[in-house]
């Protein structure tokens, strides 16, 4: 009670604003968001089956293929061959949930990127249905475990903070799963995915991700965690790590699917066929 007392107390003389719009939230307001912002992230209705991209009318990677029956995947994925079994994507990276993304990567925003956990667990139990009221396909017991898609050591150590971690966790809770987030690790430094093309980002994550202990993993059925699937290269390289370490199933939910990783084309070949340097960043060559 004092405690409640005293957030009224500190709100009253520290209003707390939205951590997207910047609105005033109400004494009675719960987490980061308005009830408005909080509107405009709804799950996508009737998404790709296998890499969560929406399906609708003008999204290349949400065009289905002309088929009798009505495909479950869309033709980005047609085309692949994944080593995820399937991913679920809350929403779609376009309006609100791009400032979502871009500040829940902020230590800062770490209520934010709970909330946003939260979310997703509430949808992937099914309290929270897409517009059509179409039910999602997916059973909590299927996993034995959550993981994190994982940060590399010094980003860790400088940040102390990975998003994924707190995602995972209020996923995992929501799921009543174990968090497993040192079966996954990276096994060098990438460099950032953000302008590169889908040619550019597969090289890029080759060999990016090591998992283990084998002994651990062998025979389980895994959820990866992440805040953004784009070209999936990332998903696809951390689930071809759990794969070799033994996990027979791994799926993947993020919070929002970008849409545009297949419009860009390569700017240039990747310069190393064999696959990339095992090269730090500048600041860590130094003190190499
Ligand atoms: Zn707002
Ligand atoms: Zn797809």
């Amino acid at each position: 009670m004092a405690i409640a007392k005293l957030s009224s107390m500190v709100d009253l003389f520290f209003p707390r604003a939205c951590a997207l719009c910047a609105e005033i939230l109400d004494e009675d307001q719960r987490g980061c968001l308005c009830s408005q912002c909080l509107e405009l992230l709804v799950p996508l209705d009737n998404p790709c089956w296998k890499c969560g991209a929406p399906r609708g009318e003008g999204l290349q990677l949400g065009q289905v293929e002309k088929r009798k029956k009505p495909a479950r995947s869309c033709r980005w994925c047609n085309n692949r061959r994944w080593l995820f079994q399937r991913v679920l994507s809350f929403t779609v990276y376009a309006g609100a949930s791009i400032p979502a993304v871009r500040k829940m990567k902020e230590p800062a925003y770490e209520g934010l990127t709970r909330q946003l956990g939260d979310r997703i667990g509430d949808w992937l139990t099914g309290q929270l249905l897409p517009p059509s009221e179409q039910p999602i396909l997916f059973a909590p017991e299927h996993y034995d475990a959550v993981i994190p898609i994982p940060q590399h050591w010094f980003r860790k150590l400088t940040h102390r903070y990975n998003q994924a971690d707190v995602l995972a966790s209020r996923v995992g809770a929501a799921i009543d799963q174990p968090v497993r987030s040192k079966w996954l690790h990276r096994s060098r430094w990438t460099q950032k995915q953000g302008m590169k093309t889908v040619v550019e980002r597969e090289f890029n994550m080759l060999g990016a991700f090591r998992a283990g202990p084998s002994k651990a993993i062998r025979g389980k059925r895994l959820l990866l965690v992440d805040d953004v699937m784009t070209s999936g290269a990332t998903l696809h390289q951390a689930a071809n790590s759990l794969r070799s370490a033994g996990a027979i199933h791994v799926d993947a939910v993020v919070f929002a699917r970008g849409i545009n990783a297949s419009r860009v084309t390569p700017r240039h070949p990747p310069a190393n066929k064999h696959g990339p340097s095992e090269s730090s960043p500048d600041f860590l060559r130094k003190i190499h």
